[in-house]
């Protein structure tokens, strides 16, 4: 039978351990904060935006919200993020994407420092993931499967890993860090042939390709653990992954679900970030 790894364990110990720095900062009067950065009233963004307050609430870190219009000029969004950039009172911020085709995403991305930057979109969080060094922040959703992997036990060294996605946000990223442990790591994309024989082979497949229950019992063998990044919904608007998880339950595999899988973890490792950045400060001072 298939067993279920569940994020929400993961984001219960990640969340404590926040917690229990927080507390630490709070006690000299530093409180660790967060911005988030919002254009219109996408419902996506204010989902996360409302998990992000809660787990806030939860772990002790401040949040706070900047709002504005989608018809925002580039100009007046790039003075916004410089000013709170460099607010000392501000410790890491979030920029939700993506922006509205008038803006210039890049251009604004790198107003936001490094150090800051919780949610690793910045060339300087990149250049510390790609030369796995302490610079910056990796993506969030990224780093959950991470997590995920780490909570479970699941061994990575020598093993062989597949990722189905190649964004900046997840495939890239989750890639680069599997490598980092030592896993043996092939990326597919929509242009890769014969996915199924190359899915067959490994021992842990990441998805995140967004095609709803597209990764079906014939791409897997008995053993795996999948990991199922994607959010994708039914004409019905139920959420489901990447993963067609009906079609394996007889199989022995392990495997993430949607929802309550690796979605559940990012917001503790948000709030993670935030503390991250304030104790490097601390550390300096
Ligand atoms: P994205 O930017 O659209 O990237 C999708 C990737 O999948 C691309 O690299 C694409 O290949 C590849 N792909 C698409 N169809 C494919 C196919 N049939 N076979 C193989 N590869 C295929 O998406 P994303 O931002 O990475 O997000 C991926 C999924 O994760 C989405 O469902 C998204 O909603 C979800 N997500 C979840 C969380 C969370 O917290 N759990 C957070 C963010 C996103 P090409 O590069 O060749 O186009």
């Amino acid at each position: 039978m298939a067993s279920v790894l569940y994020g929400q364990p993961v984001a219960k110990a990640l969340t404590d351990q926040v917690k229990e720095r927080v507390d630490v900062l709070r006690r000299k009067d530093l409180v660790p904060t967060l911005a988030i950065i919002r254009l219109g009233e996408d419902s996506a963004d204010l989902a996360y935006e409302s998990g992000a307050r809660k787990r806030g609430e939860l772990t002790g870190v401040s949040v706070f919200v900047f709002s504005y219009s989608r018809e925002i000029s580039q100009e007046s969004l790039k003075k916004e993020l410089i000013q709170i950039n460099e607010r000392k009172d501000i410790h890491g911020i979030l920029l939700f994407q993506p922006l509205p085709p008038h803006l210039n995403g890049e251009s604004l991305r790198q107003c936001i420092s490094f150090q800051k930057d919780v949610d690793g979109i910045t060339l300087g969080s990149g250049g510390g993931l790609y030369e796995n060094r302490p610079i910056g922040h990796c993506p969030c959703t990224a780093e959950a499967v991470m997590a995920l992997l780490e909570y479970y036990s699941v061994p990575l060294e020598g093993k062989r890993v597949v990722v189905l996605g190649r964004s900046l946000v997840i495939g890239k990223p989750v890639s680069l860090m599997l490598l980092h442990k030592n896993a043996t790591v092939t990326v597919c994309h929509s242009k890769t042939k014969n996915i199924r024989e190359i899915t067959r082979q490994a021992d842990i497949i990441v998805t995140a390709i967004g095609r709803g229950q597209w990764l079906d019992a014939s791409y897997l063998k008995q053993g795996q653990t999948i990991v199922d990044v994607g959010i994708n919904f039914t004409p019905e608007g139920n959420m489901v992954g990447d993963l067609n998880e009906e079609s394996i339950q007889e199989m022995e595999v392990n495997y993430t679900p949607v929802p309550k899988g690796v979605g559940s973890i990012t917001s503790s490792l948000l709030m993670k970030h935030v503390v991250d950045s304030l104790w490097s400060i601390v550390e300096k001072e």
